[in-house]
């Protein structure tokens, strides 16, 4: 089973399955209780964005939780203030994984999901340009890059 999933890594290694974004800021859109529709105003409430964007993303990453079997990964390329690190971490549901990608603050991500690799973008006060960052299950077998 790992065997096949990897061949097709390396297979489709160049196009996303999805890519999508999210933030830890609210951006609910006020809703317009006359016509039923959202309006192009910040909504004063949330109606859960957040979890509903967590939720998506663990959809969208569910086969890298797969991959390997075991919930430890690792991230290259993460921004800091003085540039990026790179690490290690344990994650086994979709709110660690995105609790060990981004900050404590505010900030917001894009991202694009690969058969073996999430490369994303996090915007943060100290990275308010984005960045080029990876994160992957750790393949035991593979050179810690
Ligand atoms: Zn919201």
């Amino acid at each position: 089973m790992t065997d096949q999933l990897f061949t097709t890594a390396t297979i489709d290694d160049l196009s996303p399955i999805v890519t999508g974004e999210m933030s830890n800021v609210c951006n609910c859109m006020a809703y317009d209780a006359e016509t039923g529709e959202s309006t192009d105003e910040p909504s004063p409430y949330c109606y859960g964005c957040f979890d509903d964007a967590v939720e998506m993303f663990g959809t969208d990453t569910k086969h890298l939780f797969d991959l390997f079997g075991h919930d430890r990964w690792q991230i290259v390329g993460f921004p800091v203030w003085n540039g990026t690190v790179n690490g290690r971490f344990e994650a086994s549901t979709p709110i660690e994984l995105v609790r060990a990608m981004t900050v404590r603050g505010e900030w917001s991500m894009t991202y694009r999901v690969y058969p073996d690799r999430i490369e994303c973008s996090l915007s943060h006060h100290d990275a308010p340009m984005g960045s080029v960052t990876i994160v992957k299950p750790l393949d035991d077998d593979s050179v810690w890059y």
